[in-house]
């Protein structure tokens, strides 16, 4: 049983994600970063995880914590967990490993731990950050079930 998250509103193959997002979470309220953080949504959307919250304090923080989630699913097989999936199913779009996948898949570009996100700046303009994953992997394979 996870404080916040529950593991049955994702695909299967998720859960240890799930189970590691849950306890990253619990850490920033712990460290009283966030404060009254509540679920409002967890899904999976396009192929990854989403997850929508309230909170009175910490947003950017949990935000971008989710955000590493959201970009480690996306190669993370649906069905059995395997990390890194190389394949993904045509139509509905899911990652799955080459042992999961149908004949028809297609190949996922390689895993990168970087992730670019563009941030919007007070005058218009916009500016490239990269922010690096590999923490939030290496934490869900310690806590892997
Ligand atoms: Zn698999």
């Amino acid at each position: 049983m996870l404080k916040y998250l529950d593991p049955d509103d994702l695909p299967v193959g998720w859960k240890d994600l799930c189970v590691s997002l849950d306890s990253d979470i619990q850490q920033l309220v712990d460290d009283g970063i966030v404060k009254n953080f509540h679920v409002e949504q967890l899904k999976e959307k396009f192929g990854t995880l989403r997850l929508y919250f309230s909170a009175d304090s910490g947003y950017s923080e949990t935000e971008r914590l989710i955000d590493d989630y959201t970009h480690v699913s996306a190669w993370t097989c649906a069905k059995c967990g395997a990390f890194p999936a190389d394949k993904e199913t045509a139509g509905w779009i899911y990652p799955l490993c080459c042992r999961c996948a149908p004949e028809n898949a297609k190949d996922l570009p390689p895993f990168e731990p970087q992730r670019q996100v563009e941030i919007w700046l007070p005058d218009g303009s916009t500016r490239v950050e990269t922010y690096d994953t590999s923490s939030v992997v290496a934490r869900i394979a310690q806590r892997k079930t």
